[in-house]
């Protein structure tokens, strides 16, 4: 299946390189990247290093893509102690492929694992895991507008054993899958569903942290959502239900009247997004004031009838910025569905993509050469 090249010595730990015998052909990979969708197509290998207690980290290595082999008593399969990360490379006009602000993903990746009890990897061996990966898969990072690598380092508890405890084995690995633009048909606004139902997060629970668990609970109420006509749901604070949080897996932001914009203050139960905190810089590098702050969902609501309230977008490494058209709940719309994307939620969307794809100066050096 496969045939071992020489390791490749690097810091902190050596990465060995088995390239895939079964890597697809030229044609084969034009045709996917052609049309890659999101999510649906995986590049030829993926990256796997190993952790138990008593080595470290060790073993690391860039392998032929394939299913994993886990034992059905692995600790991740009963008690979810797994996270993940998300980042992109983009491919510049010159050919060179970049990630953005991959130190930020790493350092979040690390304050997961404390939270979830798995063992913290070094952020450089982060970094360098994704530059090993794309050594090998650079071909595999469209060059067509707007497309990119979606890039997934995740990380399990593995240890075989039913008792309830951090596991003492765990591993991380890296897959990649080629992205298409998120909005095909031009950047679309959409509804969002507030759920008064459900919350993702607890007081004092995992709602900072980048974990599958988080995104198990949130399923439910997206159903619900897509019920509803909306493509995306909208969670309130889970101790008094009255602040908003954020959206399954994206954070959100209001534009008011004077320009001011105004995103949820980090609770401790939302996650951090690198987008948020890179639109609040780039914002307030256009000079508007930014506000992270408790939002009550009631200044949204009266706030859009008001005309205090302008636009309203959400946030994150997947979509880049999504424009929101309406807020819709139980017995209520806020908003117009069919109101066009507002002019600074597209202006700071283009301008973040224009430093994602090398197409303005990086003057904050977010960006970070793969290959
Ligand atoms: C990943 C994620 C985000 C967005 O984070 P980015 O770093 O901007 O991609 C927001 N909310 C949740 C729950 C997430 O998992």
């Amino acid at each position: 299946m496969s045939t071992t090249t020489s390791p490749t010595a690097t810091f902190p730990i050596p990465f060995k390189t088995t390239r895939s015998q079964a890597a697809r052909v030229l044609a084969e990979r034009e045709s996917i990247l052609a049309n890659p969708g999101f999510g649906k197509h995986f590049t030829d290998h993926m990256v796997s290093i190993d952790w138990t207690v008593e080595q470290g980290w060790h073993d690391a290595q860039v392998l032929p893509y394939g299913p994993l082999q886990l034992d059905p008593a692995a600790s991740v399969l009963h008690y979810a102690q797994e996270i993940f990360e998300g980042l992109k490379a983009y491919r510049h006009a010159d050919g060179s492929i970049w990630t953005f602000r991959p130190e930020a993903n790493g350092e979040r990746m690390q304050r997961s694992a404390r939270r979830l009890a798995l063992p913290e990897l070094p952020t450089d061996l982060f970094v360098e895991s994704l530059k090993q990966l794309l050594a090998v898969d650079a071909d595999w990072v469209p060059s067509a507008p707007e497309t990119s690598l979606y890039i997934r380092p995740f990380m399990i508890a593995n240890e075989s054993f039913l008792g309830v405890r951090s596991a003492h084995r765990a591993a991380y690995y890296v897959i990649a899958s080629p992205a298409g633009p998120y909005f095909a048909k031009g950047v679309a606004p959409v509804s969002i569903w507030l759920s008064t139902d459900y919350a993702r997060a607890a007081k004092g629970g995992t709602g900072a942290a980048k974990c599958g668990g988080n995104y198990a609970a949130s399923l439910l109420p997206q159903q619900e959502a897509y019920e509803n006509g909306c493509a995306q749901v909208l969670f309130l604070d889970p101790q008094e239900g009255k602040y908003l949080e954020e959206l399954g897996g994206m954070n959100v932001f209001l534009v008011m009247k004077d320009g001011t914009l105004v995103t949820p203050e980090l609770s401790g139960s939302i996650l951090e997004g690198v987008t948020r905190a890179s639109i609040i810089q780039l914002a307030r590098d256009r000079g508007h004031e930014v506000q992270e702050r408790k939002v009550a969902i009631d200044e949204w609501r009266d706030g859009v009838a008001s005309g205090q309230v302008v636009e309203a977008f959400a946030c994150g490494t997947a979509a880049v910025v999504t424009p929101i058209a309406a807020l819709k709940g139980k017995g209520f719309v806020a908003g117009d569905e069919s109101a066009p994307a507002g002019k600074l939620t597209m202006a700071l969307r283009q301008e973040l993509t224009d430093i994602q794809y090398g197409r303005v100066a990086d003057r904050h050096n977010w960006l970070t050469r793969l290959a």
